[in-house]
């Protein structure tokens, strides 16, 4: 069956080729529903040609796509039709093959993994597999950490139960594999002094700058390095001149963590730093807290997936290098924290997302949707 679906890839590039491209010429920021809309449609109709049900989740604002199977548990696919780009991006900047690369807004993150996934359950479809039942999420938000959805329950939810996972998110041209990813906090405060002369009544004078200077000491050294959480005050603002004793100070900061459980007691340190007042009169005030995405927790059924991938890789003289731990945050936290073996990483490779120097490699399009199909052919020996 393995020579039949790969087959169907080599036949059919051209056809992969046009979807990758009706995608990434489709504008689809999270805030632009239609443009959402538009390439949802478009997937819909390549999943009910790969044999799928789909229906639209409200709650989510997601498509879910099911290919029944035997009772086992099924694999899940999951990705993002969203991306970072504004509307008009495309005609400015439409899909462009040159030479081995491919740009356009997306190509890269993750309108090529969408293509990966549709291209390899297709030629599942076409080869007659049968088995194990099969998932499809594909949220509509990610990029904007689903602000205004309820897509982090509906995943959890949705996964649960699901024997693994394979996001085709945004892959590396190393041919490294994703297995863990920091979560992240972005938070901004600011310390109210008393303004006095600094020559005529400095004992008046209660200096912002200086109640913030030891907070920001307290603050970064939370840094615990053992247990990879990171704290950064990156701005500092305050003061107006040199002989006024400051009544304002404030900074923005940037908290760092592997593990979704430690998520309340990062809160919870941060305020009783900010809450601690060295002197007497001051102020302190929370301006912001911003909870991103949920860590993807680098778990031991995780790195196990990660090696049936490289070995399956292997087997295919497909080219799978490392499973590694990443800063940056996507949905696999929340179908990891479900409970769900997760491999991300697995789409298109390439470079420089969320700019305009993002590129995807071509060929990338047709290896990883030959690496998805053998992998969930061979999830379906075991
Ligand atoms: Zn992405």
């Amino acid at each position: 069956m393995k020579e039949d679906v790969f087959a169907y890839i080599d036949d059919h590039k051209a056809q992969m080729m046009d979807l990758w491209q009706d995608l990434v010429n489709q504008d689809s920021p999270a805030s632009y529903r239609e443009g959402v809309d538009l390439v949802a449609k478009r997937v819909f109709k390549e999943l009910e040609e790969a044999g799928a049900s789909t229906r639209w989740d409200e709650e989510g604002k997601a498509l879910i796509a099911e290919i029944p199977g035997d009772s086992r548990a099924p694999v899940l696919l999951l990705g993002h039709m969203d991306t970072v780009f504004p509307v008009g991006e495309a005609a400015r900047r439409p899909f462009t093959v040159e030479g081995s690369r491919v740009t356009g807004p997306g190509a890269l993150d993750m309108k090529g993994g969408v293509a990966v996934m549709l291209s390899a359950l297709k030629a599942l479809h076409s080869a007659g597999f049968s088995g194990r039942p099969l998932k499809v999420i594909l949220v509509s938000d990610e990029e904007i950490a689903h602000n205004g959805s309820k897509a982090t329950v509906m995943l959890q939810r949705e996964a649960r139960g699901c024997a693994a996972c394979f996001n085709c998110e945004t892959g590396y041209e190393d041919n490294s594999l994703v297995i863990g990813r920091k979560g992240g906090v972005v938070f901004k405060a600011a310390v109210h002094g008393i303004a006095a002369h600094a020559g005529n009544n400095p004992r008046q004078g209660r200096s912002a700058i200086w109640e913030m200077a030891k907070k920001i000491d307290d603050i970064q050294n939370m840094t615990d390095w053992d247990k990879g959480i990171t704290f950064n005050v990156g701005t500092i603002k305050g003061g107006t001149v040199s002989n006024a004793i400051p009544d304002y100070c404030e900074v923005e900061g940037d908290i760092r963590f592997q593990d979704p459980d430690i998520s309340p007691f990062v809160k919870e340190e941060l305020f009783k730093v900010l809450n601690h007042t060295y002197m007497e009169g001051m102020k302190t005030e929370l301006l912001l807290y911003h909870e991103g995405m949920l860590p993807m927790k680098m778990t031991e059924e995780n790195r196990k997936l990660f090696e049936f991938v490289k070995k399956t890789g292997e087997e295919n003289g497909i080219p799978v290098s490392e499973g590694k731990l990443v800063g940056g945050g996507s949905d696999s936290g929340y179908v990891v924290y479900a409970g769900v073996p997760t491999v991300c990483a697995m789409g298109v490779k390439g470079r420089f997302n969320h700019t305009r120097d993002e590129y995807a490699l071509k060929d990338s399009l047709f290896e990883r949707a030959k690496l998805l199909g053998a992998v969930i052919l061979k999830m379906n020996e075991v």
